[in-house]
């Protein structure tokens, strides 16, 4: 069998040089082969507050030079069984976010033709929706992990649609998720009327509201959803901003009292074991990110999902 690519090490060439790719994976253009695909997604023209998340795919890239192939607390050794490489950033049309939501759902359904797994990195939240648009093709209805600090379920921004603060409505009613089996974790802040989210509870969506997981492990929560899931097709998307702005102050829409990095690890380990077929890290806003140690989390919570994909081999 063919070596597997692997990340170019700290130790053969310094961190600060090399590609700016995900872990100074090779960079490719051809998917053939490939069992996981990482791709950016440059996009900011769905935020409706701080933007800057274009930035986030080259940021998350820089950071992630600091990660290691072997996961010390798990085992997981992704690039000893998969193929893995960074596919480039998509050529959006920064100008029109319709014609970029469309570029990204032709995108995905070239991509998951190759029977690559896509992981992308945003870019707003707005990217889901193509993507789950695809991911439907594909797949029919998935089962959706969804960890936010919002449960981006509002009808229209400024009259407008297609937005990242509506992203999962539209997914919902498109029949691209499965609402029963559509998961919302880390919800909190203020809200435009006190029963924002009771709508989508009554679509199905579970939802956990970050309150209700302050001071707890969420290893539990993590496995109770997992045997929930079963063996459908679930796709998991990450936004940032689902992390307390102490640990992630670098994002769009931050809202206090959020999730802490341990949580975040311990939830995303709990899903070893699923049917995982897509996922993307969202709103990662360099700008506002003077430390960089959001998009340094940012880069881990990515290899943590990648260490939790079917097929990953453990040590
Ligand atoms: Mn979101
Ligand atoms: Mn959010």
């Amino acid at each position: 069998m063919r070596p597997k690519n692997q990340p170019i090490s700290g130790n053969d060439l310094a961190r600060f040089s090399g590609p700016n790719t995900f872990m100074r994976l090779p960079s490719v253009t051809d998917l053939k082969g490939l069992d996981v695909a990482i791709l950016g997604i440059p996009l900011d023209i769905g935020t409706s507050w701080r933007s800057g998340t274009r930035f986030g795919p080259k940021q998350v890239r820089s950071e992630s030079a600091m990660l290691r192939p072997y996961n010390l607390a798990t085992g997981a050794a992704p690039f000893d069984s998969l193929q893995v490489a960074d596919i480039g950033d998509l050529a959006i049309n920064t100008f029109s976010l319709a014609e970029s939501l469309r570029i990204i759902a032709e995108s995905y359904d070239a991509i998951l033709n190759y029977d690559a797994m896509p992981l992308a990195i945003g870019g707003d939240h707005s990217i889901t929706l193509p993507i789950l648009r695809a991911m439907a093709r594909r797949h029919g209805p998935v089962a959706l992990i969804h960890v936010d600090a919002h449960a981006d379920v509002n009808d229209e921004m400024f009259g407008e649609k297609e937005a990242h603060g509506t992203v999962f409505r539209r997914a919902h009613e498109e029949g691209l998720i499965n609402p029963d089996k559509t998961y919302q974790i880390g919800l909190r802040g203020t809200g435009y009327a006190a029963e924002d989210f009771e709508e989508a509870a009554g679509w199905g969506f579970q939802q956990f509201p970050a309150h209700a997981l302050w001071h707890k492990p969420l290893t539990a929560l993590g496995e109770e959803i997992r045997r929930d899931i079963g063996d459908r097709p679930v796709y998991l998307t990450y936004d940032i901003d689902s992390l307390d702005p102490a640990f992630a102050p670098g994002t769009g829409t931050p809202e206090v009292g959020g999730l802490t990095t341990p949580q975040a690890l311990e939830l995303i380990r709990a899903f070893k074991g699923l049917n995982i077929v897509g996922g993307d890290l969202v709103e990662v806003s360099p700008p506002y990110d003077t430390s960089g140690n959001t998009a340094l989390t940012g880069a881990n919570i990515f290899y943590e999902m990648m260490c939790v994909l079917p097929g990953v081999a453990y040590r």
